[in-house]
């Protein structure tokens, strides 16, 4: 094998491997953030139930008034009972005593219901904040988790790409050219291994035998008829 197609056959490995570690790299920031999102929804969450109770704790002291408005209204009439004289009149402030009364009782249902949800609302609330202190450990692991696999990849492909500089240099810069500008037009693949069955790795195409002939002798480069890659005999 000769040197130019061996320096092109290393080249490739090395640009295929970068290449995915750079997708992985690119991914990694999105995950980041999808991870980042699903916790400040539960967080939302958390707030909503904080709302829900502001919300039934105004209300109940709003009943609360309205009780205390009630009953003062109700001893006021209890007391005027002493002082009227006609029966008509009596009976009127009876009945609105009576109405009152009903009242009264209505608006303390109406507090022991709101007094119910405010303790189930707080359980939630205590339930959702013990989870959310939990999720918060999980978040921050899994952020170091990710930003360490980011260093981590961008080293090894900082290394490779030192290592792709250094080979590079090792065969001649028209040969280079070709294999940027075919890598460039061919999803990153621009070295292909001829098959032992004489087909093209790259595309698949069965190649004419004058072709394997040169290719297995790798004296010049050969390039496929089909999709035009750099290829190469592995050997038998
Ligand atoms: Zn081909």
């Amino acid at each position: 094998m000769n040197q130019e197609i061996k320096v092109l056959i290393e080249l490739q490995k090395l640009d295929i491997s970068i290449d995915n570690f750079k997708t992985k790299a690119k991914a990694i920031p999105l995950t980041l953030e999808k991870t980042r999102s699903d916790f400040d929804s539960k967080n939302k969450d958390l707030e909503s139930l904080k709302q829900e109770l502001v919300k039934i704790l105004l209300d109940k002291k709003q009943k609360e008034l309205d009780l205390y408005t009630k009953e003062e209204e109700k001893k006021k009439h209890q007391s005027e009972l002493n002082k009227v004289r006609k029966n008509e009149e009596y009976f009127a402030l009876q009945n609105e005593i009576n109405r009152l009364g009903k009242d009264v009782s209505a608006i303390e249902d109406g507090i022991l219901t709101m007094m119910d949800s405010s303790e189930n609302v707080n359980a939630k609330i205590k339930q959702e904040q013990e989870l959310i202190k939990q999720e918060e450990v999980k978040l921050e692991q899994e952020i170091n988790r990710l930003n360490g696999e980011l260093t981590a990849i961008n080293k090894t492909v900082a290394v490779q790409e030192l290592q792709r500089s250094d080979l590079a240099v090792k065969a001649p810069v028209e040969s280079i050219a070709l294999y940027e500008k075919i890598r460039k037009s061919k999803k990153g693949l621009a070295v292909a291994e001829l098959k032992k069955n004489f087909s093209c790795g790259g595309c698949n195409m069965t190649l004419p035998p004058q072709i394997v002939n040169e290719v297995r002798k790798m004296e010049r480069l050969v390039l496929c008829e089909n999709c035009s890659r750099i290829l190469f005999w592995k050997g038998e």
